[in-house]
């Protein structure tokens, strides 16, 4: 059903900025997108009382680590060499990358994710598996990219790198993002190549950026030269409104302001920084700075796939910084993360002309006299702590429901 119609709270951002809060109300859709009024489609839920919002949307998550989530007993470094890549190394076999791209979807279905910027394996074909078996979900992302301290079941040459990264380009466009892991594991004559690719192409960079110190540390022994661990990525053209950085937890203020210049994106990850023992991202010197923040849950860092999960460990870990509260953590995980990853125009939103893609949120007891948006959503993310999916009363997708 591509026309229909849902009862309920209506709350979501503005693309324009403040919020969308109609309580007792009702959304409708016609050929997959919201319409302006409410019309008179076929009911396409009669459960009552819902909290009707936006998609979530995940910034920052690894398709072949969903089986390993939340196996996060050591730090970045080991954990990676422990517990990821062995993981990743099984991606090239197809039927096992086919089998986890369903579990993956359907994870997200259920957590109520209807997009996602993606990251592949190390493996050339593994960009496909990302664009074409995640659907309805709207995915932008790709294989990832390493050619220099790595096993060599997960190497590829800087030739072959360049070669599929250019292939993949061509073939996708704007939904291909190069994938570069992070500086360890790329040489600069790739990165510079995959400069040299974005320049040339409407696609998405996205990589990772001083999660932890011993990374940042390895970098700064890797290049001597560099100002900084971004000034890596500057230096090869790598920075720029279509590129999204993952973490930024250990940065300086001229990196913070050459990410609010260059308009480059983080994808802030506050449940992986916790189970990886990362540290918080300085979120009030980020917001000062000007830079733009989406959210993602970086599983399988992240113990889990729920935007939810996400949001009420922002809500915490962010707690001291004004202006955080819970409509806001509601944006970076819808409009937010739909801009990071271009979608801003057609998604993110619950306004006219966008695509019909929400989420029905159960609101134990409905709605009280007087209640704020941020109370609302406080409380639902107190309910279902821990039990994220129960939260989940149904998922749309271009007006299609999915969970
Ligand atoms: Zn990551």
């Amino acid at each position: 059903m591509t026309s229909g119609r849902i009862h309920g709270h209506v709350l979501s951002p503005r693309s324009g900025g403040g919020l969308r809060w109609e309580p007792d109300s009702a959304l409708s859709w016609s050929d997959g997108l919201l319409l302006d009024a409410a019309g008179a489609g076929e009911l396409a839920l009669s459960e009552a009382g819902l909290l009707l919002v936006p998609g979530l949307i995940d910034a920052h998550v690894h398709m072949p680590q969903y089986r390993v989530r939340g196996r996060f007993q050591d730090a970045l470094l080991p954990w990676l060499r422990e517990h990821i890549w062995p993981e990743e190394a099984r991606f090239s076999d197809r039927p096992y990358r086919e089998a986890v791209a369903a579990e993956f979807r359907d994870g997200m279905l259920a957590a109520g994710t209807t997009a996602a910027l993606v990251w592949g394996s190390p493996h050339d074909e593994s960009a496909h598996a990302v664009l074409n078996d995640l659907a309805p979900v709207c995915v932008r992302g790709g294989d990832v990219l390493m050619d220099r301290n790595s096993p060599p079941e997960l190497t590829r040459s800087t030739e072959d790198g360049l070669r599929s990264a250019a292939e993949h380009t061509s073939q996708y466009g704007a939904r291909y993002a190069l994938t570069p892991r992070f500086v360890p594991t790329c040489t600069t004559e790739l990165l510079r190549g995959l400069g040299r690719i974005a320049a040339g192409s409407d696609v998405l960079v996205q990589t990772h950026l001083a999660e932890n110190l011993d990374e940042v540390a390895w970098v700064a022994q890797l290049h001597p030269d560099a100002r900084s661990y971004l000034d890596v990525y500057d230096q090869a053209g790598l920075l720029g409104p279509r590129t999204v950085l993952a973490h930024c937890i250990h940065l300086d203020e001229v990196d913070l302001q050459r990410l609010a210049d260059t308009r480059t994106w983080i994808a802030h990850c506050p449940t992986s920084n916790v189970a990886l023992g990362s540290g918080r991202m300085p979120l009030e010197r980020v917001l000062a700075a000007g830079v733009r923040v989406a959210l993602g849950t970086d599983v399988g860092a992240g113990p889990e796939l729920s935007m939810l999960d996400v949001m009420a460990c922002f809500l915490d870990m962010q707690a001291a910084v004004p202006g955080v509260r819970p409509t806001l953590a509601l944006e970076l995980a819808t409009l937010a993360g739909a801009q990071a990853m271009g979608e801003g125009a057609r998604r993110g939103t619950l306004e006219s002309g966008r695509a019909a893609d929400l989420v029905a949120l159960r609101l134990p007891g409905g709605l009280r006299r007087g209640e704020t948006p941020d109370e609302v959503l406080a409380r639902v993310l107190d309910a279902f702590a821990g039990r994220w999916e129960d939260a989940v009363a149904a998922v749309f997708i271009g007006g299609q429901r999915v969970t």
